[in-house]
């Protein structure tokens, strides 16, 4: 994709836009009777009035002190709920990489779809800003876009690398200015980074006036990490961090050495005070924390046949020549896999990282990281929130981590992350009250997206008229 000239990139890109047109920009939307929950703390407000108008929220009370305009378009609220939209915090496109440009309209309405207002596109290409700034004019359907960096790691891989190869300090500061230079939202960190290189990172970020996010490498580690105020993805380097000092395995299950069969040996090795430590210490060190419980736990802990996947309503936009090679790579995962008793304590020692975390007072951030191993976006952060549940957040708690979290650590606070008066207009209406079973917020009945209200069966029509065109797509693995 970035090896096009800028110019057929350009018309490409220009092609797919939904214009959304003037009509939203006027148009009045009221919904009437609602419950609401606006996420500023933690209460429903019962029989609400919420007027839209210009792509904001206009007004907000009581439905018997506000006047509904009789121009308004008037949706029923009896019985439900409205949630501000979701945010995903670790997303990635199919169009990022080798698949074709054509894709990336359609990705963002699946995220629409599934109510993702706001995203956070964790790898950054040339067409992701320029998509994030059609997005913000209106130009373009999608949730509001936020672009890390191409990749920082110390050597290439992948065909084509999409990335800046740091490997000595001046190199890292250098990339850096590069990437702020170029419009990216966050510097992003993978594979790779040695000390020295790190901590130009980090110090050329600072000058610049840009947040270094992603993995944290095991030679950096954790403690240095915190104290950087790094915005650790992953819970990466924490396996490694809470192991007994007398551990006879280093090498833990963090980030690509959960692939590593020998390195899950070392769960059994876990110091439950040091479980304990690193959680009050990240609460403690300000960061936000997106520990993507779902991904890991779906891709690497928890057995699921190949018919359950097949049954995920997620699996229909998986390229149909992409699905052999990809029930493959699982396989060769499952085939001989960590010992129940080692999956389970995984599972359970970062849902309780996470846990601790967020009783210290830390914060959480909800990110999918997909699409992966057939776990797509949207879906998967929905998924995401019932496993920030199952680690023992509260629904509310939850909420949170996909609202006002992010929504402050995005430093968009006065915009987004709650239902407050001249707040952006991003809303999700539900059938159901998700304080009660969190797995509500998957019972839509339509999603509002910069004003622009899209009922569920609109909805459910352009999912439809989507999938096809993904099964069709021929992928790089084929
Ligand atoms: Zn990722």
């Amino acid at each position: 994709m970035k090896l096009r000239s800028g110019i057929i990139v350009f018309i490409i890109v220009t092609s797919l836009f939904t214009v959304l047109g003037q009509d939203v920009k006027n148009q009045v939307t009221a919904f009437v009777n609602v419950n609401v929950i606006p996420m500023d703390r933690e209460l429903i407000l019962k029989d609400q009035i919420v007027v839209v108008r210009d792509r904001r929220i206009a007004e907000i009370g009581a439905a018997n002190s506000i006047k509904v305009p009789s121009s308004a378009l008037r949706i029923d609220g009896r019985g439900k709920f409205l949630i501000p939209g979701l945010f995903d915090m670790h997303t990635h496109l199919f169009s990022d990489g080798k698949f074709p440009d054509s894709l990336a309209g359609d990705e963002l309405k699946i995220m629409l779809a599934n109510g993702v207002t706001t995203i956070r596109l964790m790898i950054g290409t040339p067409e992701l800003l320029k998509m994030r700034a059609d997005v913000a004019k209106g130009d373009l359907l999608g949730p509001a876009m936020y672009v890390a960096s191409p990749e920082f790691a110390g050597r290439s891989y992948g065909d084509p690398f999409n990335g800046y190869v740091v490997t000595t300090p001046d190199e890292a500061s250098a990339a850096v200015k590069k990437a702020k230079d170029a419009g990216y939202d966050f510097i992003k960190l993978t594979i790779d980074i040695s000390s020295p290189v790190y901590e130009a990172v980090i110090e050329a970020a600072r000058e610049a006036g840009i947040r270094v996010v992603g993995h944290v490498d095991l030679r950096v580690g954790l403690q240095r990490a915190l104290a950087a105020g790094q915005q650790i993805e992953h819970l990466d380097s924490y396996m490694e961090a809470v192991l007994k000092d007398d551990s006879p395995i280093k090498a833990s299950v963090s980030d690509s050495g959960v692939w590593r069969k020998a390195n899950w040996e070392s769960l059994d090795y876990i110091d439950e005070r040091k479980v304990a430590e690193v959680s009050l210490a990240t609460a403690r060190a300000g960061i936000y924390t997106c520990p993507t419980l779902t991904f890991f736990k779906l891709s690497f802990a928890v057995e699921q046949s190949d018919d359950a996947i097949r049954a995920r309503p997620d699996y229909r936009f998986f390229p149909l020549k992409m699905r052999e090679s990809r029930h493959a790579a699982r396989l060769r995962f499952w085939t001989s896999p960590p010992t129940l008793e080692r999956r389970e304590k995984y599972i359970r020692t970062r849902n309780q990282i996470v846990k601790g975390i967020h009783e210290a007072g830390g914060k959480i951030m909800a990110g999918s990281d997909t699409p992966e191993l057939f776990l797509l976006y949207g879906y998967t952060l929905h998924r995401e929130l019932q496993s920030l549940v199952e680690a023992g957040l509260k629904p509310f708690a939850a909420l949170e981590a996909a609202t006002r979290n992010p929504a402050e650590f995005l430093k968009i606070f006065g915009e987004a992350g709650t239902i407050e008066r001249g707040k952006r207009a991003d809303l999700i209406l539900l059938e159901a009250n998700p304080l009660d079973d969190i797995s509500n917020t998957e019972k839509r009945a339509g999603v509002m997206a910069r004003g622009r209200w899209m009922p569920e069966a609109e909805l459910k029509k352009m999912l439809d008229e989507i999938a096809p065109r993904f099964q069709a797509v021929s992928t790089p693995d084929k």
